[in-house]
C-alpha cells in the first residue's frame, strides 16, 4: 500500500542557456521591483554585471563568506535597509545564495537566484548562519527564492575540480533523499532522475569543461537533487557532513564528495528499494559500484585528511554524529560503526 504526504515548494524555474539576462529581467518586472540589491562574491563581480546590468540595481554587494558569518549577514541586512531595497538577486554559488537568504530571513524581501554551482541552495527553504565555530540552520519559507534563473553558460568558468566536488554535493542530496526522515516516493523519483542527470553531466564536464550539454545536465540534476532534499530533509550523510564542517571548518562541497561513497556503502545493504533505484539511475548492476565507477571517471576527492581534518578528531566527530543520527536511518548506527566509517573516509580507503 502506498501512503504519503508530499509538500512541493512554490517557485518558478526558468532554465535556458544564454537566457539569464532576459529571464532575470522578466522576474524583476514580475515583482515590480525598482530597487534591487545584487549579491555576488568579489570573484563573481564581472559575471554578476553581465547578467544584471540594465536592471534597477541600487546596491552591488560583494562581501560574501562561506557559511554566512552573522556579522557578514548583519552588514548585508543594514545595506539592504539603508538603500530601501525591494528585491534581492544572488548570482553565484551556495555562499551568495546563503547571504541572500540571511537578508530575506529578517526582511521578507523576495529573492531571485541565479546559481553558478551545483550546491542547490536556490531550491530549498533552508538557511544557515555561523557564529564563531557554531553553525545554526533553520527552515523558513521566507528564504525560499521566488524564482530561479538557470543558465549553463554562467557555469563554464567553474573549475573542473570544483565542478566535480559541487556535482557530488548535488549527488549526495539525491542519495540522502532516498532515506532521509521525510523521504517519500516523489522525492525518490526526483532523486533518481537527479542521479541520472549528474551521472551523464559530470563526466562530460571533466572531458570538456566549456561544453554546454554536460553543464546543462549538471544544473538540471542539481535542481532535482535540492528539490528532493528540501522535501525529504537531512539524512545521515548530511548530518555527518554538518558535524565535520562545523568541527573542523572543512570545505563544503569537497567534504560531501569524500563522505558520500562511505554513507552509501554503509546504508545500501539495509535499504533494498533505495539500492535498486540508485543502481538503475547509475545504469549499474549495483549502487555502490555505480558510484565508485563515476568517482573514478571524475577523479573525485578521496580523503578527509587531504581536506585538513585531524586524525585525532575522529572520536569526537563519531560522538557528535551519534547524537545527530536522523530517525529512520536504514542501518542502526553505533559509535563503533560510525567511527569505522569516519576512519575509512579520513584515510581515503575504498568503502566496504
Ligand atoms: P561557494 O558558493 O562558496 O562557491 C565556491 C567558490 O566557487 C567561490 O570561490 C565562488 O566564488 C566560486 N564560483 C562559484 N561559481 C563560479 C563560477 N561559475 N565560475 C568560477 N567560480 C565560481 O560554494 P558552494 O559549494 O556553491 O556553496 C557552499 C555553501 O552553500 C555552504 O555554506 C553550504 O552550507 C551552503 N549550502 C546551503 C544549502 C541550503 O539548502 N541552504 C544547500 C547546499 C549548500
Amino acid at each position: 500500500m502506498m501512503k504519503f504526504e508530499h509538500v512541493s515548494l512554490p517557485q518558478r524555474v526558468r532554465f535556458g542557456t544564454g537566457g539569464a539576462r532576459e529571464n532575470l529581467a522578466a522576474e524583476i518586472e514580475a515583482f515590480g521591483a525598482s530597487r534591487v540589491m545584487v549579491i555576488a562574491t568579489e570573484g563573481g563581480r564581472e559575471l554578476a554585471h553581465t547578467v544584471a546590468d540594465g536592471q534597477p540595481v541600487v546596491r552591488w554587494h560583494h562581501e560574501v563568506v562561506m557559511h554566512v558569518p552573522v556579522e557578514v549577514a548583519e552588514r548585508a541586512r543594514e545595506a539592504a535597509e539603508a538603500d530601501r531595497v525591494d528585491a534581492l538577486v544572488c548570482i553565484g554559488g551556495g555562499s551568495a545564495t546563503g547571504l541572500a537568504k540571511a537578508v530575506a530571513l529578517t526582511s521578507g524581501l523576495p529573492i531571485v537566484a541565479v546559481p553558478t554551482t551545483y550546491a542547490g541552495s536556490e531550491a530549498t527553504n533552508m538557511w544557515g548562519l555561523t557564529e564563531g565555530a557554531r553553525k545554526t540552520t533553520g527552515v523558513d519559507d521566507k528564504v525560499l527564492p521566488r524564482a530561479i534563473v538557470y543558465d549553463a553558460a554562467l557555469t563554464v568558468g567553474l573549475p573542473v575540480e570544483l565542478s566535480v566536488a559541487s556535482g557530488l554535493n548535488a549527488l549526495a542530496h539525491c542519495v540522502d533523499s532516498m532515506w532521509a526522515p521525510r523521504a517519500d516516493p516523489i522525492d525518490r523519483a526526483l532523486a533518481a532522475e537527479g542521479i541520472r542527470a549528474l551521472r551523464l553531466g559530470l563526466p562530460q564536464i571533466v572531458k570538456e569543461p566549456a561544453g554546454i550539454e554536460g553543464r546543462e545536465y549538471a544544473l538540471y540534476g542539481a535542481y532535482l537533487s535540492a528539490h528532493a532534499f528540501a522535501s525529504a530533509g537531512s539524512g545521515l550523510h548530511h548530518k555527518i557532513c554538518h558535524v565535520l564542517g562545523g568541527m573542523f571548518n572543512l570545505p563544503h562541497a569537497q567534504t560531501h564528495a569524500v563522505v558520500l561513497p562511505h554513507v552509501l556503502a554503509f546504508n545500501a545493504p539495509y535499504a533494498d528499494d533505495a539500492r535498486r533505484l540508485i543502481a538503475a539511475a547509475f545504469d549499474a548492476s549495483d549502487a555502490v559500484e555505480g558510484l565508485r565507477q563515476l568517482r573514478e571517471e571524475l577523479d573525485a576527492p578521496r580523503a578527509l585528511r587531504d581536506l585538513g581534518m585531524p586524525g585525532d578528531g575522529i572520536a569526537a566527530a563519531a560522538d557528535a554524529v551519534l547524537a545527530a543520527v536522523p530517525p529512520g536511518n536504514p542501518r542502526p548506527v553505533t559509535r563503533e560503526n560510525i567511527a569505522e566509517l569516519l576512519s575509512a573516509a579520513w584515510e581515503g580507503n575504498d568503502p566496504r
